[in-house]
């Protein structure tokens, strides 16, 4: 499905114990193979699930999870009670384990067969009970986990294990997230600003700073005909602007964009890098502010963050990873000018140019036009509005004493054609509308950039900051600022509380 996926697969190690006699263990493992397999031929689940066999003690289980956290295939593991599962036995490896983990909450058995029911099956189906008491050690240990609850056959369950292991997916890559910044943080900016080595220990963002005279390196090296290759993947992209066209006044601007684009992605090839930042005010040697190469390569997926923001460059990757092969898209986004309308108050959405296509309604158009800002020569761009429908705008915060994960449900409307803003946008209402949501917003502390994507949900997010270990709010339409106002003085005491404790 999606080719970043197939690398990966996902654990599941079923509980038991020896209680029961030899037949039991045999249907225990028979039952657990039927269910894998269930799992595997849905089509419902992204990444292959692979039955690690049943534990029935404590070695058996630290085994099992020592092996996870050293194979690297492995990005996160399931468990399910089979039988009563006396919990002690899980504490050795569950102080072990390193990977995500995912309680399912299922039965082999899915109705109760009234007439038929004796203890024999009785011996067989105890996830009701075992499930319970393992539960509770991973309560009593405080190890974050998606506990998800349904029959395994079952659609939605199925869709809620799909979500947690594109979250695990999108959390293993981001374990060497190498992000490469051109130049620091625009000056005085504090929200895009944050504890780099924090970053690293916590969500495994590895940050560097190279100077563009590096770039500009790579830049002297591009061919004419690479940027003439270049320039027809651009026609068969995109609708060009006359100016644009063979011969147009400004064709000699989209020949400098391809260059700076084929510069910028054997750069970052060569690094190793997923994720980049630039910033208008340092770009001695480059004719233009990127904003092509950046529109093109947030579409393959490089995290991209303007004016040095880093850890929206960082989460822009892991959400457009997250949500490989979904329709809609993602992009990295500003909240740019208000328009206050009563109910229908919105915010528009956009940049001096860097929003990825993949959010686009039709098919872009490639643009020359001036840019006062940088003091550099015209920059092409891709100019297009964005779909309708919901999403989901997050950002990652530097409390000080912490990472806040911000999430904001918005939708998005209708936009309209912007003739004298010739830059890509979106129009969105944040969720439960723009009075409260902008409010709870700017109340959490939240940026002015943001990382959006139609795909995901707030379920992905919640996910993500439960592997991390991070603080998370969401805005959406159940949120009233009375409630909110005291979420953040909870979390406030609980996040100084735990590292008090800890
Ligand atoms: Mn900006």
């Amino acid at each position: 499905m999606e080719k970043y996926f197939d690398q990966y697969e996902v654990w599941f190690v079923t509980g038991a114990q020896l209680l029961y006699g030899g037949d039991a263990v045999v249907s225990v493992d028979a039952h657990s193979n039927e269910m894998v397999k269930g799992l595997n031929e849905s089509g419902k689940l992204p990444v292959k699930v692979v039955y690690k066999g049943t534990v029935n003690s404590s070695k058996e289980v630290t085994e099992a999870f020592k092996a996870a956290n050293n194979d690297s295939k492995c990005i996160g593991v399931i468990t399910w009670m089979h039988t009563f599962s006396p919990a002690k036995m899980w504490i050795r490896g569950l102080q072990e384990l390193r990977k995500p983990l995912l309680h399912f909450h299922t039965q082999f058995n899915k109705e109760i067969p009234w007439a038929e029911i004796d203890m024999d099956f009785m011996n067989l189906n105890q996830s009701a009970h075992g499930d319970r008491e393992f539960g509770h050690i991973v309560t009593r240990m405080r190890k974050n986990r998606k506990v998800v609850v349904g029959h395994w056959q079952d659609a939605q369950a199925q869709a809620k294990i799909a979500v947690w292991m594109r979250v695990c997916a999108g959390w293993a890559d981001a374990q060497d997230m190498r992000i490469i910044r051109f130049g620091d943080q625009m000056n005085n900016v504090a929200v895009t600003d944050g504890d780099k080595v924090e970053a690293e220990m916590r969500l495994g963002y590895h940050v560097d700073y190279y100077p563009i005279a590096d770039l500009v390196a790579f830049q002297d090296k591009v061919t004419d005909a690479e940027i003439a290759d270049m320039i027809k993947v651009y026609e068969s992209e995109y609708d060009f602007a006359d100016n644009c066209k063979e011969g147009g006044a400004d064709r000699k601007q989209v020949v400098e964009a391809a260059r700076i684009e084929i510069a910028l992605r054997r750069f970052l090839e060569s690094k190793g890098a997923k994720a980049f930042t630039t910033n208008f005010d340092d770009l001695e040697g480059i004719d233009q502010l990127p904003g092509l190469a950046s529109q093109r390569l947030m579409k393959e997926g490089y995290g991209f963050g303007a004016e040095g923001d880093w850890k929206t460059a960082a989460l822009y990757r892991t959400m457009w990873f997250m949500g490989q092969g979904m329709p809609k898209g993602c992009s990295f986004l500003e909240d740019y000018t208000l328009h206050f309308d009563g109910e229908n108050s919105a915010i528009l959405q956009a940049h001096m140019l860097e929003i990825c296509p993949l959010i686009a309604e039709n098919k872009p158009k490639l643009e020359v036009h001036h840019l006062g800002i940088g003091g550099k020569n015209r920059p092409a761009r891709l100019v297009f509005t964005s779909k309708e429908g919901e999403g989901v705008a997050a950002t990652i915060v530097d409390m000080g004493n912490r990472f806040r994960l911000i999430v904001n449900k918005v939708d998005c409307i209708k936009s309209k054609e912007l003739p004298k803003l010739p830059v890509a946008s979106a129009l969105w209402i944040p969720q439960p509308n723009l009075e409260i949501g902008a409010a709870a917003w700017i109340l959490a502390g939240g940026t002015h950039h943001t990382s959006f994507s139609y795909d995901l949900t707030a379920e992905y997010l919640e996910d993500y900051a439960d592997i991390a270990g991070i603080e998370i709010v969401i805005i959406d339409n159940d949120t009233t600022i009375k409630e909110f106002k005291k979420e953040l003085q909870m979390n406030e005491v609980y996040y100084l509380l735990n590292k008090a404790l800890s």
